[in-house]
């Protein structure tokens, strides 16, 4: 297996959103993380020969680190149909042949009933924003609904909430680790030119899936 740094490398010419739009909580997953979350998922063998769906998955970020690492295909959701151009983009800058479907789509509600066995990979909305708010739980049922295991990135302080969740949903939180996550300044309401925060990142097997 190639090394997380080697991962990272391959995913920094993945480009972010144009015009991110606030409303739709896109902040692009640095390379550097999504290498770490790939990387922990193929190691516990959730990547190789497995379906992978990225839901809301941007201009594509961990969908292409997960596509590296021989899945069976990939399959990235958003409702942001711009975001899934650029990730169409990067999927030829990445260079890889693991077939991929983008698909547009509210990831809360998606048509996609996997008949493989599938792990999701997710940084979703945190759901911090009017009109958004609960969209990580949104997003969390979804990936119970259709697979077996998830990865999914959060804010600080997720631990009380995803562990609550996994339970009343026939889940089980099996690794929890924490990665920094620097947010570059994107949008009017940041003060700062980028901001740190720590990011929770969850491993839930879904009985249901
Ligand atoms: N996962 C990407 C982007 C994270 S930002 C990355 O790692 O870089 C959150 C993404 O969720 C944005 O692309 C946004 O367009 C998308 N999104 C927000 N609400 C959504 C919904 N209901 N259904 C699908 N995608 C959604």
């Amino acid at each position: 297996m190639a090394t997380r740094s080697a991962l990272e490398t391959q995913l920094a010419v993945v480009a972010g959103f144009d015009n991110p739009r606030a409303d739709l909580e896109q902040y692009p997953t640095p390379a550097g993380l999504a290498a770490h979350v790939v990387h922990a998922a193929d190691l516990n063998g959730d990547v190789e020969d497995r379906v992978v769906v990225d839901l809301g998955t941007g201009t594509g970020m961990l969908a292409l680190g997960a596509a590296l690492r021989g899945p069976k295909s990939v399959v990235g959701v958003d409702v942001d149909r711009s975001a899934l151009t650029t990730a169409a983009q990067n999927r030829r800058r990445v260079g890889t042949k693991t077939p991929i479907g983008w698909v547009c789509a509210d990831a809360t509600d998606a048509p996609l009933c996997p008949p493989d066995p599938t792990t999701v990979v997710m940084n979703p909305p945190f759901g911090a924003q009017d009109g958004n708010e609960h969209a990580d739980r949104a997003f969390l049922a979804t990936a119970a609904r259709v697979s077996e295991v998830s990865y999914s990135v959060h804010n600080a302080g997720s631990e009380g909430f995803v562990e609550a969740f996994a339970a009343d949903n026939a889940g089980t939180v099996t690794h929890a680790f924490r990665a920094p996550l620097e947010i570059d300044r994107q949008f009017e309401f940041h003060d700062a030119d980028t901001a740190a925060v720590d990011a929770e990142v969850y491993r839930i097997e879904w009985a249901a899936g």
